[in-house]
């Protein structure tokens, strides 16, 4: 349940409110959302006496909403949220397209692929500098500076810039290069980072944990919301199934799904959901035909010499291709 505020309220009115729900053990926590208040209830089992709410002249609304997630829901928010980044909306009807190389490896490398990305239609370019990688002998990323070659290419080419950040000890670092902050499949239950995140006035990816249900992903969502950030755009990358053949099992059908249950924007990461570059345009073009809102690819100049997930990436040719053909299908221009 949900006790969304008129912006009239007085602190007497809000103070007698909370007094009330508190006095009837309902466990009030009051949040403020996009500059509205928002008391949420735990318990909704009362449903006509807090119906009844509705007559006080601080409460604008009373949501019922049984799902465990509540600011993420549908039910608070009937419309799309739309995300401003510059000139860019997501969520608005329009394909955006994130791409560019899983790691920044050098200036030349991410800076050539800025121009590529850009030049087929790209609309945000992505480069990890913190790596989360299975292995520790790995390549990790090359860290800030890393994030220093990824906003010189920002600079070269006015794409907004997204990179993960993976520990809360990097966060001032990362804030400081990137447009949007990207948590990681392997971060998303991870909640200190997620309260971090929260306070933070900057739009964040959530991509979905390689073992999340739905309804633990909305859940990670809500821990951003409820710290205040509502800027949150979810990324399906696919999930741990029993097929193998594939890196992870790309759920598509996690797009009609998070429509119908959330207010929030999703995008599909076909690179990471099957690994294998040839698989990427079918399942960008299904993920467009499906309703997404954008697109996370992996882009890299020479594929063959990546220093991470060159399997799964497609040359600047192949990108282009992508980019065409998705304005074929019309979904480019989606209103
Ligand atoms: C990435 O996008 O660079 C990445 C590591 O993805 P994921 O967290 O989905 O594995
Ligand atoms: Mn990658």
């Amino acid at each position: 349940m949900l006790i969304a505020l008129s912006g009239q309220s007085t602190t007497e009115e809000i103070n007698y409110l909370v007094n009330r729900l508190l006095q009837q053990h309902l466990n009030p926590q009051i949040y403020q959302i996009d500059g509205k208040s928002v008391i949420t209830v735990s318990n909704d089992s009362n449903l006509s006496e807090l119906m009844a709410l509705e007559a006080m002249n601080c409460v604008e609304k009373v949501i019922p909403i049984a799902k465990p997630y509540k600011l993420v829901s549908r039910e608070y928010l009937p419309n799309n949220s739309v995300i401003k980044i510059g000139s860019i909306e997501i969520g608005s009807g329009n394909l955006q397209v994130i791409a560019g190389p899983c790691a920044v490896e050098s200036r030349e490398q991410i800076i050539e692929t800025a121009i590529a990305v850009k030049k087929a239609g790209a609309t945000i370019l992505r480069g990890g500098a913190y790596k989360p990688r299975t292995s520790p002998y790995s390549f990790q990323g090359l860290g800030e500076t890393g994030l220093v070659f990824l906003a010189e290419a920002r600079k070269v080419t006015g794409l907004p810039v997204i990179t993960e950040v993976m520990d809360i000890h990097h966060l001032d670092t990362v804030c400081k290069y990137t447009d949007i902050l990207q948590i990681g499949s392997r971060n998303m239950q991870n909640y200190s980072l997620l309260k971090e995140l929260a306070a933070i006035n900057k739009p964040v990816m959530l991509k979905r944990g390689l073992a999340a249900t739905l309804e633990e992903w909305l859940l990670a969502a809500e821990y951003l919301m409820a710290g205040g950030n509502s800027k949150i755009i979810l990324c399906e990358r696919g999930i741990r199934t029993f097929e193998t053949y594939t890196r992870n099992t790309l759920d598509l059908s996690a797009i009609p799904a998070i429509k119908e249950l959330s207010h929030l924007p999703i995008f599909i990461d076909p690179s990471h959901g099957t690994g294998k570059w040839k698989f990427v345009k079918p399942m960008a073009m299904a993920a467009a035909a499906a309703g997404a809102d954008g697109l996370m690819i992996e882009v890299h100049p020479l594929p063959s010499e990546a220093y991470s997930d060159g399997e799964q990436s497609l040359t600047f040719n192949n990108f282009n291709i992508l980019m065409k053909d998705l304005k074929i299908i019309g979904k480019m221009e989606r209103g």
